[in-house]
C-alpha cells in the first residue's frame, strides 16, 4: 500500500457549488495513466462519456488517459453524484442515463420523465502546480451528497492507485 495519492484538504460549501482543495502527494501521480483509467471503468462506467471542455475534444474520454489527477477526481465525483441521485429516485438502469450537451465539464443524470433532470458541472484547476495543489469545483443538488461523492471518489481513486503500485511496482 502507498500513502494516499490524492488528499482532500478542505471543502468549502457555497450556495451553488462545493470547492474542494486537493493535494496530490507525489509528482508521479500528478497525471492519469491509461491503465489507471482502465482500472476505474468497471466502477465508473460512464466516465469517458462525460461532457468536458478540454483541449482535445468534447468528452472526458478525449483526455482521461492523460489529464491531471484532480481532474479525474472531479469526474469521478460527478459520476458518484449522478449515481446517488439515480439511487434516490429508485433504480434507473445505467443505459438510461444521458449525457448532456454543453460547454462546461458536466454530466446530466436522467431521471423519471416527470422530473426535470439535474445537471452537474465541474471545474478543476491547479492552484499551485509546483506543490500539486488544485481546486475541484462541483455543482450540486444536495450538498451532503456532493461531499460524500467527493469523499468516495478520493477513496476509490486512492485504492486504484495503491492497487496499481502493488501490481506494477
Ligand atoms: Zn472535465
Amino acid at each position: 500500500m502507498t500513502d494516499s495519492a490524492i488528499r482532500i484538504i478542505h471543502i468549502t460549501v457555497k450556495s451553488d457549488r462545493v470547492i474542494a482543495q486537493v493535494e496530490v502527494a507525489d509528482e508521479r501521480h500528478a497525471y492519469t495513466t491509461p491503465s489507471l483509467i482502465t482500472a476505474l471503468l468497471p466502477a465508473y462506467p460512464h466516465l469517458l462519456e462525460h461532457a468536458c471542455v478540454n483541449g482535445c475534444g468534447t468528452t472526458f474520454g478525449a483526455v482521461a488517459r492523460r489529464t491531471s489527477l484532480p481532474h479525474l477526481l472531479e469526474h469521478m465525483a460527478i459520476e458518484n453524484q449522478v449515481r446517488a441521485e439515480a439511487d434516490a429516485e429508485g433504480a434507473i438502469p445505467n443505459g438510461q442515463r444521458t449525457q448532456a450537451q454543453g460547454d462546461e465539464s458536466h454530466y446530466q443524470g436522467a431521471r423519471g420523465a416527470a422530473v426535470s433532470p439535474a445537471t452537474y458541472m465541474g471545474k478543476t484547476r491547479w492552484t499551485d502546480r509546483a506543490r500539486r495543489m488544485a481546486h475541484v469545483e462541483l455543482s450540486y443538488a444536495d450538498d451532503l451528497v456532493a461531499l460524500a461523492a467527493l469523499r468516495d471518489a478520493a477513496r476509490d481513486l486512492n485504492a486504484a492507485i495503491a492497487l496499481e503500485e502493488a501490481t506494477h511496482p
